[in-house]
């Protein structure tokens, strides 16, 4: 047994140390990965699946390194929040996401909105609603085309600052999503609190839909609710027809997953929706 033991930690260590090497290196180059053109904004549909149309598209950031390839979002994004550097990535995202909204309107293909995933970060930072509305100005974007992407950590961060920014965004026309909604401390008085007009419905709990029954509970509950409250309800994370069908059942109409297309690049988001135009 002490072999073995002496053999795990043989094993082990070295991997923990490059691990953390790894992660010192990216949030290195993290600092300069904005300045080098490093990022590329990816476009994941969200549909209407009554209707059969792309209602909206979520902008999701995708980080190529020189040299360590593609890196997800899950491993830098929490890096950018910890070193703030998502401040100035966000307003990226924010400038290049409307920007393409409204190259896409220019070209002729029906209207819709874009989603862009803000941070806790960001809502610290004074000029927020004044960076949003800079930049909607300067892209020419209509403000009821942008849907701001919010998780409950946010709401409860700073609950009346939130609550007052996000009136501000009510004001302007801009719409608010709740993301990940039911993966936080959610409290319900949230959902009244605050204007939102879209509810994500995690994917932790769409994923194993079709043999979890309490899974099936908590999401005609959670429509129920958007019902009620007029909210739109979306489900994430929506992997194959099955489950598609059975939220359908369930009578959620908004869905967004790989079943209906992974996150895209500009050209083929565009080459999409031109696609989803003439059926
Ligand atoms: P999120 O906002 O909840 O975005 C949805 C994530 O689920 C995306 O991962 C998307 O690619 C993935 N996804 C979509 N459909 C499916 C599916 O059918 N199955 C599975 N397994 N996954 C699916 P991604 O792009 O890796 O982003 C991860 C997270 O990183 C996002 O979660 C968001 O919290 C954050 N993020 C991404 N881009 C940005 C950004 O521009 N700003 C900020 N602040 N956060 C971002
Ligand atoms: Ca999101
Ligand atoms: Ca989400
Ligand atoms: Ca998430």
């Amino acid at each position: 047994a002490k072999e073995q033991g002496r053999n795990t930690y043989c094993i082990y260590t070295p991997a923990i140390n490059s691990r953390t090497s790894e992660l010192l290196i990216i949030e290195n180059s993290l600092h300069r990965a904005l300045e080098r053109g490093e990022f590329v904004v990816y476009y994941q549909p969200q549909v209407n699946t009554i209707a059969g149309e792309i209602i909206q598209m979520e902008a999701l950031i995708r980080w190529q390194h020189p040299t360590l390839g593609f890196i997800s979002p899950a491993t830098f994004i929490p890096l950018a929040e910890e070193t703030g550097l998502i401040v100035p990535i966000g307003e990226w995202v924010l400038r290049t996401a409307c920007r393409q909204n409204k190259a896409w309107q220019d070209a002729g293909l029906p209207p819709i909105r874009i989603g862009v995933n803000l941070s806790a970060r960001q809502f610290q930072q004074p000029n927020l609603v004044e960076m949003v509305a800079q930049i909607l100005s300067d892209t020419g974007l209509n403000p009821q085309f942008l849907e701001l992407e919010i998780t409950e950590s946010i709401a409860m961060q700073n609950a009346e600052l939130t609550r007052s920014i996000l009136m501000e965004f009510e004001r302007m026309g801009v719409g608010i999503a709740m993301d990940d909604f039911g993966t936080g401390y959610s409290s319900l008085g949230y959902l009244k609190k605050f204007p939102f007009h879209t509810l994500k419905i995690d994917q932790s709990f769409v994923r194993d839909l079709i043999t979890n029954p309490n899974d099936v509970a908590i999401i005609t509950a959670i429509i129920a609710l958007g019902q009620g409250l007029n909210l739109k309800v979306v489900a994430e994370g929506v992997e194959t027809e099955q489950l598609k069908e059975l939220l359908h059942t369930l009578e959620c109409q908004h869905m967004q997953g790989y079943f209906f297309s992974r996150p895209l690049p500009a050209s083929d988001a565009t080459k999409l929706m031109g696609q989803a135009r003439k059926k």
